[in-house]
């Protein structure tokens, strides 16, 4: 072969179908893709109602229904058009987009796989035209009330190729529902009704009160998730988060109900999931994961949305901000959930709700009931609550009003050594009095580590570890920070590091993997709660063991001295694994079972 051969020019640019065709590969992946694109432009067109209906799992027929703006009918074949969009028109645009779509790419390339037609209403049109894509013909006259309907029928028909990995029609329409269900939780106001197959299988209204927001919550993600709500909302410096989390008892096995939307975009983050890991850290069980929809609104300026082809993915201007942002506002929602509204909430009439304890090494039941009227506290009492405490805690004589009975009640009795039985206004309370002890403990461990120094632990033989230049740079410059973890690290050449101690609670972790894990943290956050992590592990261990066992006696007095650390211990919902630690069974839930007034 000469070389002439090989370099005949044979560069061509492709023919404009074929360039959507191959633009369709990235941006329509299967039915559900289909579905959010046109629901996405809906949405842009500012629809307040939106209707999808689908065959055989999207593949036969996909027609999107909105009553937004509508597209005149001279705009309609350039809407088709490949780079068309009434988006953004330049670079400035770019940089602050407000809108979901922007790319001007998904009409042309699903028209390119699929037979598309368009019809559309403007609305300041006296009727709708209509639109075949690819049969060149002008608009026709349609019936179409205002607004757009998108009609996709036999999706690939033209592409066997992609058609093949196709799964069922079954697996496509879940791919579908569960996008219904983000794009339905992302736009609340908006009124959405999905059909399969013939069947209506959401209907939901506009949600604009708490009350509507809690049914579509029921509707899209249960009712057990939609009755055990923690509200959010914390604005700072131009960014507000807002939106709801489910009690750390109400948890997953897998992370399947977790929603997050940046100015209403369905987003996935690496950033935003580990903040969110970190804040929940503390109050879920290991290998579990919480549930919650969230939405974080800032400055479409900070964000760079241009970054993924169905726009899945963001770039956080200032990611440490953000971080941080999201998890102190989340951390604090978590820590202050208290009885009081446990045992309010629809969830507890019959759901199970947890505490913790925090602690002092070794603190026994014996020094329980003298330390409860000098606890260091975190919430403020009422003064009627405060001469409560000091007060005996045996039911009193003269029937105090409502108002005074503490949320958790007086102590009964307890059953089998292991359960504290009390009375609260609604009813009964079970307590498990070793997990709620557990988490009394704990918490005030980890209150005293704060205030002490922490103690290091030389190593015997000093580590020498390997790392990169820019972690070795971080060690140097991130001295302090360090030193204030309990470390001694120092550089011993361009990527090398000896480290010469450890915090004294973790002498028995693997130094090396800690110092590692740190800084890798360090490098990609800006911070790390790693340390903080281990020693929360060693404590709660140590909580667990110094902490009440089961089948020990306890006097009235103590058991309501039990109940008054509860009500007050951060977190107390749940034992140090994420396990309940006392559940509510209200009077109406006693008489429904035992059938009474019926
Ligand atoms: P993009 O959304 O990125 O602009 P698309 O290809 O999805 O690109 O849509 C092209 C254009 O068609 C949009 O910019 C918009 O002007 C118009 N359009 C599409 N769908 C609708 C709709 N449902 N209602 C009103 N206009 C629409
Ligand atoms: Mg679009």
């Amino acid at each position: 072969m000469t070389v002439e051969t090989l370099i005949v020019p044979n560069i061509q640019t492709l023919p404009s179908h074929l360039v959507n065709q191959i633009a369709a590969g990235e941006v329509v992946e299967r039915p559900a893709s289909v579905v959010k694109e046109l629901v996405e432009n809906s949405l842009d067109a500012a629809a307040s109602s939106i209707t999808i209906e689908v065959e055989a799992g999207g593949t036969r027929l996909i027609r999107v229904t909105d009553d937004g703006t509508g597209i005149e009918a001279g705009e309609l074949a350039v809407a088709i058009s490949r780079h068309a969009t009434s988006k953004i028109r330049n670079l400035d645009d770019l940089e602050k987009i407000a809108s979901l779509g922007f790319r001007g790419e998904a009409l042309p390339s699903i028209a390119s796989v699929s037979r598309l037609t368009l019809a559309s209403h403007h609305r300041n049109a006296k009727h709708a035209w209509k639109i075949t894509a690819r049969e060149d013909e002008s608009p026709v006259p349609d019936a179409a009330p205002p607004g757009t309907v998108i009609e996709v029928c036999e999706l690939f028909y033209n592409v066997p190729a992609r058609k093949k990995f196709l799964r069922t029609e079954q697996t496509e329409y879940k791919h579908i529902e569960s996008l219904f269900k983000t794009l339905a939780l992302s736009h609340p106001r908006v009124a959405f009704k999905l059909i399969h197959n013939q069947k209506v299988i959401y209907q939901l209204r506009s949600a604009v009160s708490a009350l509507e927001h809690q049914q579509r919550l029921a509707m899209l993600c249960g009712k057990s998730f939609a009755e055990s709500l923690i509200e959010v909302e914390v604005e700072t410096e131009g960014h507000r988060l807002s939106g709801w989390l489910a009690l750390p008892t109400f948890n997953r096995s897998q992370a399947d109900m977790q929603y997050f939307f940046v100015n209403q975009r369905v987003i996935r983050d690496k950033t935003i999931s580990h903040a969110v890991r970190q804040a929940y850290q503390d109050v879920m069980f290991h290998g579990r994961h919480p549930a919650f929809v969230l939405s974080l609104d800032m400055d479409p300026r900070q964000l760079d949305v241009n970054v993924h082809p169905q726009k899945r993915e963001v770039r956080f201007r200032n990611s440490r901000f953000i971080h941080d942002f999201i998890y102190r506002s989340l951390k604090q929602g978590l820590a202050e959930v208290q009885p009081e509204q446990q045992v309010n909430s629809p969830a507890f009439a019959f759901n199970e709700s947890s505490s913790s304890l925090s602690h002092q090494t070794g603190m026994g039941f014996n020094q329980y009931a003298s330390y409860s009227t000098s606890k260091t506290n975190i919430r403020e009492k009422t003064a009627a609550y405060t001469s409560l405490i000091q007060t005996s805690y045996d039911i009193p004589a003269d029937p105090e009003t409502d108002a005074q009975i503490p949320p958790l009640g007086y102590a009964l009795a307890q059953l089998k050594g292991i359960y504290i039985l009390a009375e609260n206004t609604q009813g009964l309370i079970v307590v498990d009095m070793h997990a709620a002890h557990e988490r009394i403990v704990y918490e005030r461990m980890k209150q005293n580590a704060k205030q002490e120094a922490v103690i290091r632990q030389p190593l015997l033989v000093p580590i020498s570890l390997n790392v990169s230049q820019a972690e070795a740079d971080l060690v140097e410059e991130q001295q302090p920070l360090f030193e204030h973890l309990g470390f001694n690290v120092e550089r011993l050449g361009v990527e090398q590091l000896r480290v010469r101690a450890i915090p004294a609670l973790l002498k028995n972790a693997d130094s090396e993997q800690l110092v590692r894990d740190v800084l890798a943290d360090l490098a990609e956050f800006g911070q790390s709660q790693r340390i903080q992590e281990y020693e929360n592990e060693v404590l709660s261990t140590m909580a667990c063991h110094a902490s009440v066992r089961a089948n020990r006696l306890l006097s009235i007095d103590e058991m309501n001295a039990l109940l008054r650390d509860i009500e007050q211990t951060e977190r107390s919902g749940q034992c140090n694994h994420g396990r309940p630690t006392w559940k509510q069974l209200s009077l109406d839930a006693l008489d429904k079972f035992f059938k009474r007034g019926q």
